[in-house]
């Protein structure tokens, strides 16, 4: 096995790719493992219609929300079965409230996601403003009140934090692996990389804990 090290090849908002020398491939598996299925971020999961005149069903509008990818602020949300809320509906600390109201006048036009909005916290908003919600002829109107909340892509597709992780060898050269990562935008891509790894690490220091209470 080479040193250890960690080299980073590639990396913006969305697409970070390290070489990485001289740690266990089952280690780096579990990471990448970690982003794609198990990072939390925040979803729309909850959705009420005040008002609904478009020719889009409620179920479908709902739908929709749910897979527009949200900005999470890190370290903010708890998951909601680690709040100390209890309460399977949320509370401020562990949920968001988004919004949407939105009206055609004269002219039949399209609501995108730019158009949703997290009052009582700015810093989440959808990763895009152009996502395609409903259109609304002259004269209808939409009025949603919806909750966001943090949850993994195990669970749902929609709290996937990472469509695409690769664990690869470097050829010809035993111990090295390049781990590569892309980000849906709920985290810059670097922050999802380093947040993976800390839940590894606390996944690791939990089960430490536990053999030390053992002893
Ligand atoms: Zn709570």
């Amino acid at each position: 096995m080479p040193a250890k090290s960690v080299k980073v090849l590639e990396a913006d908002q969305s697409h970070v790719k390290l070489k990485i020398e001289g740690f266990d491939q089952s280690y780096l598996n579990s990471v990448r493992r970690i982003s794609l299925a198990e990072l939390p971020v925040l979803a729309i999961d909850d959705v009420v219609i005040l008002e609904n005149t478009s020719p889009v069903y409620d179920e479908v509008v709902a739908h929709r929300l749910g897979l527009i990818p949200l900005v999470t602020p890190v370290d903010k949300y708890p998951l909601p079965e680690e709040c100390d809320c209890n309460s399977p509906s949320g509370c401020p600390k562990c949920r968001v409230m988004i919004v949407l109201d939105a009206a055609a006048a004269n002219v039949a036009r399209t609501v995108y996601s730019g158009e949703l909005v997290a009052p009582e916290d700015p810093s989440v908003r959808p990763v895009s403003d152009k996502i395609p919600i409903v259109k609304l002829a002259p004269n209808q109107k939409i009025k949603i009140e919806a909750y966001a909340r943090m949850g993994r892509g195990r669970e749902h597709a929609k709290w996937q934090a990472a469509p695409v992780a690769v664990l690869a060898d470097v050829e010809g050269k035993e111990g090295a692996h390049t781990l590569e990562v892309e980000s849906v935008g709920n985290y810059t891509a670097p922050t999802l990389m380093l947040k993976s790894v800390q839940l590894l690490e606390k996944e690791i220091k939990q089960v430490s804990d536990g053999v030390g209470a053992g002893e």
